[in-house]
């Protein structure tokens, strides 16, 4: 079964964060990349970064940890390093991520020292997530960047993937 049809079903609006249809579409940007991963057999998690000022998306990427034999190969990290890569520079303050999950420390740490301005991300993550679970990396006195954070966008769409994911695999 096609991903795409499934998502079309529950694809939700957001209720709370300042969205407008042109970050709706960097989240379904971010929603494609993690539908790769999925197919992959990879985490279905999906990122991208955007350049606040051109509105262009400048890089995307989704989980690649079992593809490259690297733990640290979250789609964030991918997209960070890309993003930095691509504009020249380590710190990308004009610059919002969209990412389907709700980061792990590891992640929500590179997010601080690459100065992001923004994180919108999907689903909550109680587990394993690092911004409003666990450590919540942001709210430490080791965290010297502190992004605006908004969760919960396209939530049900985002973790439905997830759910689907771990489903097959068991
Ligand atoms: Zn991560």
């Amino acid at each position: 079964m096609g991903y795409v049809q499934h998502l079309t079903k529950t694809f939700m609006r957001p209720k709370f964060a300042p969205m407008n249809s042109a970050n709706n579409n960097f989240m379904e940007a971010a929603i494609l990349e993690a539908e790769n991963a999925f197919e992959r057999g990879e985490v279905p998690v999906g990122c991208v970064i955007v350049d606040s000022k051109s509105g262009e998306i400048i890089a995307r990427a989704s989980n690649r940890t079992e593809e490259l034999d690297d733990p640290t190969a979250h789609a964030e990290m991918l997209a960070i390093r890309d993003a930095s890569k691509n504009s020249g520079s380590a710190r990308l303050p004009q610059c919002d991520m969209y990412v389907t999950l709700e980061p792990c420390p590891m992640c929500a740490t590179a997010i601080s020292f690459a100065r992001l301005r923004r994180v919108y991300f999907g689903a909550y993550d109680p587990k394993s997530g690092g911004v409003d679970h666990g450590p919540r990396i942001f709210e430490q006195s080791s965290c010297h960047h502190k992004p605006e954070v908004y969760g919960g966008i396209s939530e049900t769409a985002c973790g439905e993937m997830l759910k689907t994911f771990f489903r097959e695999k068991r």
